[in-house]
């Protein structure tokens, strides 16, 4: 495949694919996302107590998830919306961490919290909202923890690569891109979650992608079968939202999928999972291994 996607992407020459570099993987403590695994991150959107993150990462890490997910820290739409546990809220991530082992991605807002949320977290999340905030992905290119770089809700491919290459002339090679729908003229869902962007991004970088279903149905009935879709594609993981009562929670609710909803889910991905990981391991070259970390 043409890692230009004829001519249509400019050369970025930390993130793009090169002969050299066709693929690389993202170690996060035991995880490696970009590798043969289908990586599934899971967890509320935000940290809201302690009994329900501890609660949902039990559920998580027994049904298969490896990386605990949680808001701290929230861009809300409504300034009037819960907005996080801030501080708090990263003590808890930590002891989920401790008590079950999954790894913790969490967002980071603003450049100032960079130093603070890296005490705690193992992979730092920019969000939508803030895919071109540049001094955010200057100070997250400067820090040593690994970065899970949203798309904007309208940005176009390129300019998420671009926003790549920024946390990468900083510093910072270890970047995951996550596909989390688009906004377009389709009122049924939150979101349009792009499946091309997978393959095309998978061909134009050498980094891993993921999706998130969640932000992109913006409904739970729907979240399983993107996910389906998602890894059919060849995405490198998923970032799913979990709720132990989501009728309850203070974000996202609709999109949050119950803890007997997460399990069915990982259990009906299981042969798609099999798949990827067979397709990986038989023809590497789909996903070109050179050059890798
Ligand atoms: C989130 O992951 O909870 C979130 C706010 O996502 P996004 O930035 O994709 O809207
Ligand atoms: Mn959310």
């Amino acid at each position: 495949m043409d890692p230009t996607w004829n001519g249509q992407f400019s050369r970025f020459d930390l993130v793009s694919k090169t002969s050299e570099r066709s693929r690389s993987i993202v170690r996060v403590r035991d995880v490696e996302i970009g590798g043969n695994e289908v990586i599934v991150m899971a967890g509320p959107c935000a940290v809201e107590s302690e009994r329900q993150l501890l609660e949902t990462a039990e559920t998580v890490a027994e049904a298969g998830a490896r990386i605990l997910r949680g808001g701290a820290y929230k861009p809300r739409s409504s300034p009037y919306a819960f907005q996080g546990l801030g501080v708090a809220g990263l003590k808890l991530l930590r002891k989920a961490r401790e008590e079950t082992g999954l790894a913790i991605v969490t967002e980071v807002l603003s450049e100032k919290d960079v130093d603070q949320i890296c005490e705690y977290a193992d992979i730092l999340q920019v969000g939508a909202r803030s895919m071109e905030n540049y001094s955010l992905l200057e100070a997250v290119g400067k820090c040593g923890r690994p970065v899970l770089l949203k798309r904007g809700m309208v940005a176009t491919l390129e300019e998420l690569l671009r926003s790549a290459q920024i946390v990468a002339a900083a510093g910072n090679p270890h970047i995951i891109l996550c596909e989390r729908g688009i906004r377009t003229f389709e009122p049924a869902t939150r979101n349009t979650l792009d499946i091309s962007a997978i393959p095309v991004l998978k061909t134009v970088s050498h980094l891993p992608v993921i999706a998130d279903p969640s932000h992109a149905a913006g409904v739970r009935c729907l979240v399983p079968i993107l996910a389906r879709a998602a890894v059919a594609v060849g995405a490198d993981g998923l970032l799913v939202e979990v709720h132990p009562s989501p009728e309850a929670a203070l974000s996202d609710g609709e999109q949050s999928l119950t803890f007997r909803e997460f399990r069915d889910m990982m259990d009906d991905l299981q042969p798609y999972l099999a798949i990827q990981r067979e397709a990986r391991r038989l023809r590497p070259e789909l996903l070109a291994v050179v050059g890798a970390d």
